[in-house]
């Protein structure tokens, strides 16, 4: 066994071996794998060996294409087999609403380059005989979808690995990680130890005991799953006989069950509502080779409709059962990534389809470690995703959710109830009480809409617009004409001081630092010239800057940031969390009522827009920006948790006399649409350029060097690939969510990041990323965006529809 190797790789699951694998595909030959048993001992070989491109997130979608495609070459390096039915698959839409998520679902696959296709279910019948039609509305086909042999596929990843210089350990348990002060690893085995400079916890069901090696507790949980075979069937021998191949995959939504072809038979796996984790708090060493005990019961309901709705199977003998265990994060996606505040140490663990993202994960891991960028948008599987707050218990109820939901539609305006409150601020008791409908944001309970009396504090869920719809526009019209009061508690915001903060930030953002007092808005790139952050900045003093951006991505953030910082010390970065509250008011009378609230001037010429004071507000010492997301005249008010009730009531207080609301997230949305204003993680995100979204006016190549600069030159040269636009679109009763594609001349040209209504002008509108020749096409209806099914005209703006010389945030 070597004793020097620039990378281990912990746990030989076919995750662990797609890890190797693609390391030395990115040119890391010094790599080695340690596996404790054989290869394939965690879940990966009872898996039923299914794959396929669906998934809610586009780009994981992508990369599981990608896996899918992966097969062929992994058999051709390796020249061992991965037993691939390439069987083609059918996903079963019970009802209207399920149809209509079929139907996004394959408008988004248009622009991902997947292949779908939407059918009758006369169409469906004849491809599947087996199904009983009258129970379902329609179908998609997806052509990816297959199956394959779990151990071949394993091993011809690891063989294709040691083809390329990887070595593998077996038998071989990894019992300690020792961290030395230069921030590689002393891997400590039962067989002697390795130093390496990268470690990646590939640990599967034991991923949450590798993770504590190292200090951490990771959003992991294993639950147990269960398939069945069937004897042989004469009508899949039948069908077999009459056409040549095998039965396509199959999903039917309403059982709950996946079903595909084994031999002559059938597997049929459940994803049950009464859903069992297995070992929730410590994953045995002892676990082996072994199954769990079957509990049929427990899946009973999904086979009595699974035997409705493929009426053959209920004559079908019962070969054998497997029950097993797989872990899962919260959301269901993995957790892939660099561990912020533990260096050198990596994740790819929580896959719980690793036969549809095992590929995908590995590609993404080893571009990041070999070029510190994981080369596509992974966001959905950033271990950064997670906060602090998904704490073992919290990961136990919202894991549970996810399995037995997983084949539920999960409508856009839905929010889960699974181990929620998980935090709240002081006024989550006085939101709910004036009707709040809340929603978790990064773990936190935020209001999104307020419901007046009478009215259901309560979302009726939907694709199309929903019960919210006259009250946002309520929210939006009382803040516009006077002024509304929201929390923002939900920002991230960040502290950084010392000798060294002006350098540091310079150097991280394209934007030039405010003076003292003042703010600026700027965007964060990596060395490629993607948007990795979008900002608000203020700089307190010669030394201090306050720094505001996407709560989602404080995690994120903070490790790229740590990852940069001088190492002379002359930087401190304090991350607020739930430190520091805030309370935001906006509308054209927000100012009287500031004024009531302070003994200072905040008069236009006193107080300017971009300005930034610390000041005491309502008795209680704030830090204050006057800036707001509303792009109208308005105030951020931030104070620490103790004062933000006394704020608030005093807020409510002095606004009463204009006519003062309580306004939501969804309001704070509709507004800032209708300024073309982006959002972090859906127009700004790292596969997009500074200039490609149209942040021109925060990147400023005349100052110093800064991350991303050389890049973002020749960005602005090339002009890009892409543009970011908005639109106004001729919809019906359902706005753009996000993720739909544009047509243009009969062809998909782009998609849409994001929309909705824009309640103050009055228009359904979308932002989105078209090719920059066809962003200048502004003829009226030139473009088109598929909403569910349906096409509905599009046309490009170039000012925003609300005040477009920005004179209410400015006067
Ligand atoms: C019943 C069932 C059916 C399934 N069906 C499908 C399917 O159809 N399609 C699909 O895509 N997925 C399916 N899955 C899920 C799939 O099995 C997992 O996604 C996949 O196996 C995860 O692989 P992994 O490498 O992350 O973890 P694992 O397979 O658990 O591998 C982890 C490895 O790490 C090793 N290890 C852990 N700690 C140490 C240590 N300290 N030192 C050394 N080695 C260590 C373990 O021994 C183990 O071999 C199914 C799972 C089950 C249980």
């Amino acid at each position: 066994m070597k004793t020097q190797a620039r990378v281990v790789v912990i746990g030989g699951g076919v995750v662990g071996c797609s890890v190797l694998y693609h390391l030395t595909k990115a040119g890391w030959k010094d790599v080695v794998l340690v596996e404790r048993d054989i290869l394939t001992s965690g879940s990966t070989w009872h898996a039923a060996g299914g794959f396929h491109t669906l998934n809610g997130d586009p780009n994981v979608a992508k990369l599981q294409g990608y896996t899918i495609a992966l097969y062929n070459e992994l058999e051709q390096i390796s020249g061992q087999a991965c037993g691939l039915h390439r069987s083609g698959g059918l996903i079963l839409a019970d009802t209207p609403e399920r149809m209509e998520w079929l139907k996004m679902a394959h408008a988004r696959a248009r622009y991902l380059g997947l292949e779908t296709e939407i059918i009758s279910m006369a169409e469906a019948k004849k491809m599947h005989p087996l199904l009983e039609e009258k129970h379902f509305v329609g179908a998609m086909i997806d052509a990816a979808d297959g199956n394959l042999d779990p151990e071949g596929t394993t091993h011809a990843y690891a063989k294709s690995a040691r083809i390329n210089g990887a070595e593998i350990y077996q038998d071989t348990k990894v019992e300690e990680l020792k961290h030395r002060p230069d921030g590689t690893w002393d891997v400590i085995t039962n067989k002697g130890n390795i130093h390496a400079e990268h470690v990646v916890n590939c640990g599967g069901l034991w991923a949450r005991e590798v993770g504590r090696m190292v200090g951490i507790e990771l959003p992991v949980l294993a639950m147990e799953h269960m398939y069945l075979v069937t004897d042989e069937m004469p009508e899949v021998v039948a069908y077999n006989k009459e056409r040549g191949h095998e039965l396509p995959h199959i999903i039917d939504f309403k059982s709950e069950i996946y079903m595909r072809q084994e031999r002559s038979g059938m597997v049929l796996g459940t994803y049950e509502r009464a859903c069992v984790p297995w070992s929730p708090k410590n994953t045995p060493w002892t676990f082996g080779r072994e199954l769990l005990q079957p509990d049929l019961d427990r899946i009973a309901p999904n086979l009595e409709l699974g035997y409705k709705h493929f009426p053959a199977l209920a004559n079908a003998g019962i070969k054998r059962v497997i029950n097993g265990p797989f872990t899962f994060t919260p959301d269901g996606n993995p957790i892939v990534g660099p561990v912020q505040g533990v260096r050198n140490f990596w994740l790819a663990c929580g896959v719980m389809a690793g036969f549809s993202q095992g590929g995908g994960v590995g590609l993404a891991l080893s571009q990041w470690m070999v070029n510190g960028d994981p080369g596509f948008d992974v966001w959905a599987m950033d271990c950064a995703r997670f906060g602090e707050w998904a704490t073992r218990t919290y990961t136990n109820e919202k894991v549970r959710e996810n399995y037995s939901r997983r084949f539920s539609i999960r409508f856009p305006n839905e929010e889960l109830p699974a181990a929620r409150p998980q935090q709240t601020t002081a006024l989550y008791d006085v939101m709910l009480s004036q009707g709040a409908v809340m929603g978790d944001s990064w773990g936190l309970e935020t209001p999104l809409w307020f419901a007046p009396k009478g009215v259901e504090p309560k979302d009726i869920v939907s694709f199309r617009r929903s019960n919210d719809f006259p009250h946002v526009k309520a929210e939006v019209l009382a803040t516009r004409n006077g002024v509304g009061v929201t929390e923002i508690a939900n920002f991230a915001k960040y502290r950084f001081t010392g000798p060294g903060a002006e350098a540091f930030l310079s150097r991280m953002m394209t934007n030039k630092m405010p003076k003292t007092g003042r703010i600026i808005l700027t965007p964060m790139l990596n060395p490629a010239g993607k948007l990795i952050g979008d900002f608000t900045i203020a700089k307190a003093s010669g030394e201090c800057f306050y720094m505001w951006g996407s709560s989602q991505a404080q995690k994120y953030h903070m490790r790229w940031f740590e990852q940069h910082l001088p190492e002379d010390g002359s930087v401190q970065i304090h991350r607020y969390d739930m430190g520091l509250v805030g309370l935001s008011i906006a509308g054209p009378k927000s100012r009287d009522v500031l004024q009531q609230l302070v003994d200072e001037d905040v008069s236009n010429a006193a107080f300017k827009f971009m300005d930034h004071r610390s000041m005491e507000v309502a008795h209680c010492p704030a830090l204050i920006n006057r800036v707001t997301y509303t792009g109208d005249l308005g105030y951020e008010i931030w104070v620490t948790p103790e004062y933000q009730r006394r704020l608030y009531q005093e807020i409510m207080r002095a606004g009463a006399e204009h006519g003062i609301v309580n306004f939501g997230m969804r309001a704070l949305l509709s507004m800032r649409l209708e300024k073309n204003f982006p959002t972090w993680f859906r127009e700004l995100r790292p596969i997009y350029g500074g200039f490609e979204a149209g942040m021109d006016r925060f990147i400023d190549l005349t100052k110093n060097d800064f991350v991303g600069r050389d890049a973002a030159m020749e960005e602005k040269r090339s002009g890009g690939k892409l543009r970011r636009v908005s639109m106004i679109v001729d919809a019906g009763d359902a706005d753009v969510l996000g993720d739909e594609p544009i047509w243009h001349k009969g062809k998909v040209v782009g998609w849409v990041t994001s929309g909705g209504f824009a309640h103050y002008v009055n228009k359904s509108m979308a932002q989105g990323y078209v090719p920059k020749d066809l962003a200048g096409e502004t003829a009226e209806g030139a473009f088109e965006i598929e909403i569910i099914g349906e096409n509905r005209k599009a046309t490009i703006i170039t000012e925003p529809p609300f005040d477009p010389e920005g004179k209410r945030m400015r006067g």
